[in-house]
């Protein structure tokens, strides 16, 4: 039986799992479909301390889980099918082999949130894409108009990254003011190759009969006024929803699927602990995440003590 099972790689996993394999708890760490987590789809890190210029998302997540693994965490990847938190020990279903634990950490972070569109759907990996670092280099998108939708950091960061390939870059965003930081707004505002489409939403993205972007439908909507915008590429960048399908029924979340904590990291089930995007809905950081994994491990550490384990 694991004493700890950690399940998520990215910033919150990783952390959790160094401090808890430094407690010589030997953590079991689960890699879900993207090891890693969705720091390794951003391009520079400018504001995780200690970089003062920059690190690569890939490159401080494998570091991560280099310091983990030097202490005895184990990785393993796999998909968490199933959960049984209902009683003791805990168990886990990946792909189809049963695992039992003590504790569990739930670092799963969160995927990213998609507009619901039928094109949408039909064309990603055609042109539609919700990583700029993975696609943008592509040769469909080399100097060719592109679109970003949304108004946040993540928008910014893959406009101001992809004017090195598009010819231009539409920042298309549903209000006039945008939400990303002042630094990134600015970099993006004073950037001639990004032109701001304000007040607009993606309507329908063409065309799923030729399975290649070749234009987004955009509607007003303070005018209602309704258009056609010609680009190669759709680049998504409108949040995230939390990966915590797997728990529902089993442990309190609220409306939007965020794991709900009690006391510190606890949940509500006692030797369950929660850190990172999965359960954070306001800061949301790779630094953040980092401080509630290792504060997940402390508690659940703390947990194991008790139990005299
Ligand atoms: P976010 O801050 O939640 O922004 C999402 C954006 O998408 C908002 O502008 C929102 O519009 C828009 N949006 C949401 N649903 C939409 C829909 N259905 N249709 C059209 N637009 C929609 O998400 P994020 O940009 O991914 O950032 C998440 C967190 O990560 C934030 O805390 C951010 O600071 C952080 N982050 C930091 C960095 C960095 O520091 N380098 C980089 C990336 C992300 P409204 O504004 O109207 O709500």
């Amino acid at each position: 039986m694991e004493k700890v099972v950690i399940i998520g790689t990215g910033c919150a996993g990783l952390t959790a799992a160094i401090y808890t394999a430094r407690a010589n708890l030997a953590p079991l760490v689960l890699a879900g479909p993207m090891p890693g987590g969705l720091l390794t789809t951003t391009s520079i890190v400018e504001n995780y301390p200690g970089f003062p210029e920059g690190v690569d998302g890939y490159d401080l997540m494998t570091r991560m889980q280099k310091q983990a693994e030097r202490f005895g965490a184990r990785v393993k990847f796999g998909s968490l099918e199933g959960v049984d938190l209902s009683s003791k020990p805990f168990r886990l279903n990946v792909d189809g082999e049963n695992i039992e634990a003590q504790s569990v950490i739930i670092a799963s972070g969160a995927g990213h949130r998609h507009i619901g569109l039928d094109s949408e759907q039909k064309l990603e990996t055609r042109g539609v894409t919700y990583c700029a670092t993975c696609d943008g280099a592509l040769p469909m998108f080399r100097s060719q108009p592109l679109v970003v939708v949304g108004g946040g950091d993540s928008a910014c960061e893959e406009a101001h990254y992809l004017t090195r390939f598009g010819s231009t870059v539409y920042l298309i965003h549903r209000r006039d003011q945008l939400r990303a930081s002042k630094i990134m707004a600015d970099r993006v505002l004073s950037n001639p190759k990004i032109k701001p489409v304000w007040d607009s939403v993606v309507t329908d993205i063409l065309d799923p009969k030729i399975n290649k972007v070749t234009a987004v439908r955009l509607r007003n909507l303070k005018t209602g006024a309704e258009s056609e915008l010609p680009c190669a590429g759709v680049f998504i960048a409108i949040g995230h929803i939390p990966n915590t399908q797997v728990f529902r029924g089993q442990i309190t979340m609220d409306e939007d699927g965020y794991v709900q904590s009690t006391h510190g990291s606890q949940t509500n089930v006692e030797g369950v602990f929660v850190a990172g995007d999965c359960h954070d809905r306001v800061y949301r950081q790779a630094i953040t995440a980092a401080g509630e994994g290792c504060a997940a491990a402390i508690d659940c550490e703390r947990y194991l003590a008790g139990l005299h384990v």
